[in-house]
């Protein structure tokens, strides 16, 4: 191996060494007895000037990592030990801050072996706040220092040959260059190793011959740093070599040092260059992991901001529940709805408490579909635990599963009805009362009409009889009306009763079709017979509803299309339809057409009449009955609308 000690005496080695930013101490024996610490190291220090009996417990400040098990260790195995970006606070003038070093505790052995003395460097990282950027890495320049070592710099039991064997081969890259034209005195095997050059060709060669692709960028500063006699530190300072016709790259700190030989006078750099590409390319990649995660921070609280944005203006409350705690998480309007304060938990068992008893099954549904993945909706009425008042309140939820961040767990929203409530029944209120005051006028014109009737069929006269058969089917249109909104106000307020009775559903058909033989005269009516389909129902309010779903067939069709009714049975039910072809309903409209007052809206609806309570009522009447009502229906090709009722056991 190329020994400085050929071109430089050990003497100027170690005033080089001495002068070095990279803090360096040399220690021996089991005590770890220090016998060569330069400025840098005694700058992190607590020693005075003199080394002599001083051990690495004595010199080192209780605020640097202690590292005396681990220099114990190197001298007991010979093994080198690296830490990478070990934390000092630094005191410099006047300001205490924390500098990370990289740590190196390296042997020299001698020809048996065994270890002679251990070497500790400790390169500084880059110091954010002082350094200016060039290139993509950081400069700094330092301060000109004329060179003068301290007293006792060097412990007597100090050996110079040892201090080359350990520059030999510590892990830091070691270059020292003399002269205008970069004449390489010394370069250690880690140096050559990073710049992918054999070490012998290296000796006496000019730096930039050997190594022309670092010229264009680092000749000016190994000049400036010659010239001025100023050193320079490089920090993440982007490199490529080109080794047998391939690049490397990578990320270099380097501390270029300036010296005089004592002798020669010529001016040259020590360089200890750290290659740190892969901490800077794990600095780079947090860096855009930080970016990215700022961003998606960002977004996050966007998006936070416009749900409770959205969550306010439309005043809905939000929940969740943690099915492995069992308690709810309440945001403050879903509290004011329960009455609780907002430091008052509340879990699964307290919550019979807040709903009323009446709709717990309907709340518990809704909670074990959501489990199920069938996010839904229901009403029903919650309870101020302060007020005791009930207030109506319409909740969704959903089940959302579990994440590597988080567990599975319900979310869902509650909004308060009342005010939507409260208007709904004073609208009822007036329906009811208009309709009320409508029926008795109404009742007595249909006596005069029949009155009318009697005396015109006497007489003779046609036209007279035919206009009086009119005014009869207006009054009587006009009092299905008025019956209609009389039972939306009885469904608004529970009133709806049913007068139940036993009886085979195939009777009410073929009522219904004797009945529309003879007045449904603009369409083909067709009824597919079916046998024994006994139901406990109310026999007039089914009779109304299939009623209701043949004049809507009439209705919504072009005359002269057929109108199907059929009756089948499906296991414990019996499923009644009456399929048309006529207008058909829209995707978007089948959700609501069972809605108070909803009608679809079409070029060829708005010209028929209606107030959207028909098929709001069947649904009521159905319900009521245990069953369920439905449509299947296509956009001009016609619709078929169902409904299903329990069959009862004398049917089978
Ligand atoms: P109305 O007929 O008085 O408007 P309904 O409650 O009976 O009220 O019906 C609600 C809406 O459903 C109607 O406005 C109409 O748009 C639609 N509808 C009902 N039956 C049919 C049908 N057979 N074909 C097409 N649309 C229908």
């Amino acid at each position: 191996m190329f020994s400085p000690s050929s071109v430089l005496s050990d003497k100027t080695l170690l005033d080089i060494l001495y002068q070095s930013p990279v803090a360096t101490a040399i220690y021996v024996g089991e005590h770890l007895q220090i016998v060569f610490a330069n400025n840098a190291m005694r700058k992190l220090w607590i020693i005075g000037d003199d080394l002599a009996n001083q051990t690495y417990r004595d010199a080192r400040q209780g605020s640097t990592p202690n590292l005396t098990t681990q220099l114990q260790q190197v001298w007991q195995t010979g093994v080198t030990y690296r830490q990478a970006a070990a934390p000092y606070t630094v005191t410099a003038d006047g300001y205490i801050y924390t500098q990370y070093y990289n740590i190196e505790l390296s042997a020299c052995k001698d020809t048996d072996g065994r270890v002679t003395a251990v070497m500790h460097t400790a390169v500084p990282l880059n110091q954010t706040g002082i350094s200016q950027h060039k290139n993509t890495g950081s400069t700094v320049v330092g301060n000109t220092e004329s060179y003068t070592p301290a007293k006792g710099a060097v412990n007597d039991l100090f050996d110079a040959p040892v201090l080359e064997t350990l520059i030999d081969n510590a892990s830091i890259g070691v270059v020292i260059i003399a002269g205008e034209d970069n004449k390489i005195l010394y370069a250690n095997y880690s140096y050559s190793k990073m710049i992918g050059r054999n070490l012998n060709i290296l000796c006496g060669s000019k730096l930039f011959d050997v190594l022309p692709e670092a010229r264009a960028y680092f000749a000016p500063i190994i000049d400036e740093v010659r010239n001025h006699g100023r050193p320079v530190y490089l920090y993440d300072t982007p490199y490529s070599v080109y080794t047998n016709g391939e690049v490397s790259r990578g990320y270099v700190n380097v501390i270029y040092q300036p010296f005089t030989h004592p002798l020669t006078k010529v001016k040259g750099v020590l360089a200890i260059c750290h290659d740190v590409t892969s901490q800077t390319l794990n600095k780079q990649q947090l860096e855009t992991v930080n970016a990215k995660l700022q961003s998606t921070n960002h977004d996050l609280q966007l998006n936070q901001t416009g749900l409770r944005l959205a969550a306010d203006t439309a005043k809905l409350g939000i929940w969740t529940f943690d099915p492995e705690t069992n308690n709810f998480g309440l945001d403050p309007r879903c509290r004011s709805i329960f009455g609780l304060d907002a430091d008052e938990a509340i879990s699964k068992t307290d919550i019979e408490t807040v709903i009323d008893e009446k709709y717990v099954p309907v709340v518990t549904q809704l909670v074990q579909n959501a489990y199920a993945g069938k996010p839904g909706m229901v009403e029903y009425y919650a309870i101020n635990l302060k007020t005791g008042k009930r207030s109506w309140v319409r909740g969704s939820a959903q089940y959302i599963p579990p994440t590597s961040e988080s567990s599975g767990h319900l979310i869902g929203t509650m909004v308060d009805l009342s005010a939507e409530k409260d208007e709904e029944k004073r609208k009822t209120d007036f329906i009811g009362f208009v309709s009320h005051e409508l029926r008795s006028p109404l009742t007595s014109l249909s006596g005069y009409i029949q009155v009318l009737q009697l005396r015109a069929s006497k007489t003779g006269d046609e036209k007279i009889i035919d206009i009086i058969n009119k005014s009869r089917r207006q009054v009587d249109r006009m009092a299905a009306l008025i019956s209609g909104f009389l039972d939306v106000v009885k469904i608004g307020e529970s009133r709806i009763q049913l007068d139940l009775s036993c009886f085979d559903l195939v009777n009410l058909l073929s009522e219904s079709e004797a009945e529309c033989n003879t007045v449904v005269q603009t369409h083909h009516m067709v009824y597919k017979p079916l046998t024994g389909a006994f139901v406990e129902a109310d026999y007039d309010k089914i009779e109304q509803v299939l009623t209701n779903l043949i004049n809507n067939a009439v209705k919504y069709s072009p005359q002269g299309t057929t109108i199907i009714v059929t009756a089948e049975r499906r296991d414990d039910e019996v499923w009644v339809s009456v399929a048309d072809e006529g207008l058909g309903i829209s995707e978007a409209d089948i959700p609501h057409l069972f809605e108070r007052f909803y009608r679809a809206q079409s070029e060829h609806t708005k010209t028929i009449k209606g107030f959207g309570i028909g098929l709001y009522i069947c649904k009521e009447i159905i319900e009521s009955h245990r069953g369920r009502i439905w449509v299947e229906s296509e956009v001009n090709h016609g619709s078929v609308f169902y409904f299903s009722l329990p069959l009862i056991t004398k049917n089978l």
